[in-house]
């Protein structure tokens, strides 16, 4: 999308997929769909395509041109480990996240499954540099819990858990060797509502846990109106950040990418 982002947690989005499709409960109210949807068959704009999924290769060098150091959620309008993703489109994103090593990466996905194998195997360099953050979404037990455990069965720098939208309680959830959790509310047409004693639980667990806690919003049809405050206080911690320096002649570096044969 952009360089800017509204989102409370990033500074910038980076899209080199666009679309997606939905997997489990979360996808009910999927932002991203509503909006790409929203230019289907707009000659020439991004979402021409609506929400079907496509490589962006021409996107993937995007973070080197960005001069100053930002927080980067990456594939906000899609899922990187979507099945119709090549590996060698994610291990080409990864290369170029390793290299622009100015800026932080928030890597997010509903596919831990694939997230876990690839971060063992081809993303293995990627998973263990600290400027680059790898985390699953979370939304109920019964399928978000399931990729907790996934995520937490590869070795990675940094691990963090999106809880958005928290449709449910989750009990009591096993923390260990997650580094940071984000919660929210659904907001928008038809939010579902999220109960206060939900998100006090989840951050009295990461109080006892040491785990950075962010909270984003009580989300709602009109999430302003609800605004991100729990208990009279507003929680926006981070893990620590880690980052390289940018080079002075950033356009010497060479990124060794894959033919783009296989991109769509
Ligand atoms: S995985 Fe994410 S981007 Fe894909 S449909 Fe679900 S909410 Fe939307």
């Amino acid at each position: 999308m952009s360089d800017h982002s509204s989102i409370e947690w990033t500074d910038a989005t980076w899209n080199p997929v666009r679309g997606c499709t939905k997997i489990s409960p979360g996808c009910a109210h999927c932002y991203a769909e509503t909006f790409a949807e929203r230019f289907r068959g707009v000659t020439g704009h991004p979402y021409e395509q609506g929400f079907d999924l496509r490589l962006v290769p021409h996107k993937l060098e995007e973070p080197m041109r960005w001069r100053s150091s930002r927080m980067v959620f990456v594939n906000s309008m899609s899922d990187l480990f979507h099945r119709d993703v090549p590996d060698d489109f994610i291990v080409d994103a990864a290369k170029v996240m390793q290299i622009a090593s100015w800026h932080t990466y928030q890597v997010l996905t509903k596919r831990a499954d694939r997230l876990a194998s690839l971060l063992k195997t081809k993303l293995r360099d990627a998973a263990l540099s600290p400027h680059i953050w790898w985390g699953v979404s979370v939304e109920n037990r019964e399928h978000g819990l399931p990729r907790i455990d996934h995520l937490r069965s590869a070795e990675a720098a940094v691990r963090f858990l999106s809880i958005e939208p928290l449709l449910e309680d989750l009990g009591t959830i096993d923390l260990s060797g997650i580094h940071w959790v984000i919660v929210g509310g659904e907001s928008g047409p038809g939010a579902r509502p999220m109960k206060r004693e939900w998100v006090v639980s989840l951050r009295d667990q990461c109080r006892s846990a040491s785990v950075p806690f962010f909270f984003k919003q009580w989300g709602g049809v009109r999430k302003s109106l609800n605004g991100r405050k729990l208990q009279g206080r507003t929680y926006s911690e981070f893990p620590p950040i880690v980052r390289g320096t940018r080079p002075p002649d950033v356009h010497g570096l060479t990124i060794p990418l894959a033919p783009v044969a296989h991109c769509r």
